[in-house]
């Protein structure tokens, strides 16, 4: 990892902003990936997104592949987005009581994802995916839980063992704060590891009430599932009496308007959900089957509850970005747009001679610095993460903002066209060929 690169000249505001932020938040940021620490150097700061683009503090543009973190699918101020949330926030931006913007926002939810009969909504995903651990336990009466190496399901405690994301470029897999009894009931898994599934599932099956994963995993750079792991999730928990808890906050509404369960033909007993669904505002969701879902409070005993869920400017928010989603069914475009980056993301490694792999679902994609298909975290880590940061910044100063990680996918909106797609690999292409003569 790089850590000795600095912002490149050209960012005095940036430069300002975070020597501001470093005196008041820890790491002068709210979230660690932001912080560049897998690229080195500072991060930028933002004034506004228009469309496929960033601005920065100091005027420069970018062409965005981070789309904050995943949400943007419909890319940055969507004139119908925005509208929704002002009309919104007209009407009140609050009440602690019901509307019906909660009850629409839940039946587009339940409409897109067919093994969703009920859904709860909460104010993010690590909300949801703690909240469905919760419910699984309570419904099944059980303690332990499976997740997967560099599957990365929130800052919930519990799934804070081995952690993916920002964790894993900063080689922090476990976090200090997280109890040894917690992690006590989390096993972890290698992910596409069907075999060592079913050999934990012999030993302590019993005990497991749900199994978490990433349908395709997005927090150790892109990574597809396997067909034969995805059969074994659903086999062994059916067998054993534990819960498929398929945690879609990435993927849901991104690689296909029903989720990576539409693609890939998963049946989960529970969904989480997050980033596309709130169109950029806090919204989280879980939900599964009825019978499971009515043990949530006040239907039934396990408790989960929120201020601010179902928010009216959240809610709206969601609502609007899904409507659009539904209406203009514009994953054939992003599909075709992202294959055409993938492939001349590839191309232009290649011509350099540099060993790369490329994983994509949909508008998620992750170009690899390493010479083998990356299908769970031992093949991730092998990654050449200092030249992943040469790169970023390359592509920092050619006006392209990429994931500032090797572990992180970057994402594809509506708003890419074909110039900014083009633009984009020219800019890889240059990038690319700068790195080799290094
Ligand atoms: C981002 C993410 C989360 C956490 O969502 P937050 O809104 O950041 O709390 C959980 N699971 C997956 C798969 C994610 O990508």
């Amino acid at each position: 990892m790089n850590r000795t690169q600095s912002a490149p000249p050209g960012h005095p505001r940036s430069h300002a902003a975070f020597a501001r932020a470093l005196k008041v938040m820890p790491g002068g940021v709210n979230s660690p990936a932001r912080a560049f620490g897998g690229v080195g150097g500072e991060p930028l700061f933002f004034e506004r997104g228009e469309g496929a683009y960033l601005v920065d503090i100091d005027g420069r543009r970018y062409i965005d592949y981070i789309g904050s973190w995943g949400p943007m699918i419909l890319g940055h101020s969507h004139p119908k987005v925005v509208a929704a949330v002002q009309e919104a926030a007209a009407r009140g931006t609050s009440f602690g009581a019901p509307t019906e913007a909660e009850s629409e926002l839940a039946e587009l939810i339940i409409e897109a994802v067919p093994s969703v009969e009920q859904v709860r909504l909460v104010n993010s995903g690590t909300e949801a995916t703690m909240s469905a651990i919760r419910l699984a336990r309570g419904f099944t009466g059980r303690d332990a839980i499976i997740k997967f190496a560099g599957n990365y399901h929130g800052h919930v405690d519990s799934l804070l063992v081995a952690a993916g994301s920002a964790a894993a470029t900063l080689g922090v897999p476990n976090s200090p704060g997280v109890t040894v009894g917690t992690t006590q009931d989390t096993l972890v898994l290698e992910y596409n590891d069907a075999e060592g599934l079913e050999r934990t599932f012999r030993q302590r099956g019993s005990q497991i009430a749900a199994v978490i994963f990433e349908p395709v995993v997005g927090n150790m750079g892109c990574v597809v599932p396997t067909k034969a792991f995805l059969h074994a999730l659903r086999e062994q928990t059916t067998s054993h009496g534990a819960l498929l808890i398929c945690d879609e906050v990435m993927t849901g509404f991104r690689v296909a308007y029903g989720g990576a369960q539409s693609v890939f033909d998963i049946h989960p007993d529970l969904t989480t959900l997050g980033k596309v669904v709130g169109g950029g505002l806090p919204v989280g969701a879980y939900g599964g089957r009825r019978e499971i879902m009515q043990h949530v409070l006040p239907a039934g005993k396990v408790f989960q509850a929120g201020t601010l869920s179902g928010n009216p400017l959240a809610t709206a928010a969601g609502i609007a970005t899904l409507q659009v989603l539904r209406d203009e069914k514009p994953y054939d475009l992003l599909e075709e747009r992202s294959a055409r980056l993938a492939a001349g993301l590839s191309s232009a490694a290649a011509e350099v001679g540099l060993p790369h792999s490329i994983a994509r679902v949909g508008s998620m994609l992750t170009l690899f610095f390493a010479s083998e298909p990356v299908r769970d975290w031992p093949t991730a880590a092998k990654c050449d993460t200092a030249r992943y940061s040469k790169y970023f910044w390359e592509l920092i100063g050619r006006g392209i903002y990429m994931p500032c990680s090797q572990f992180e996918a970057l994402f594809v909106s509506t708003a890419h066209g074909e110039a900014e797609i083009a633009a984009t690999i020219d800019a890889a292409r240059r990038s690319l060929q700068a790195l080799s003569v290094q």
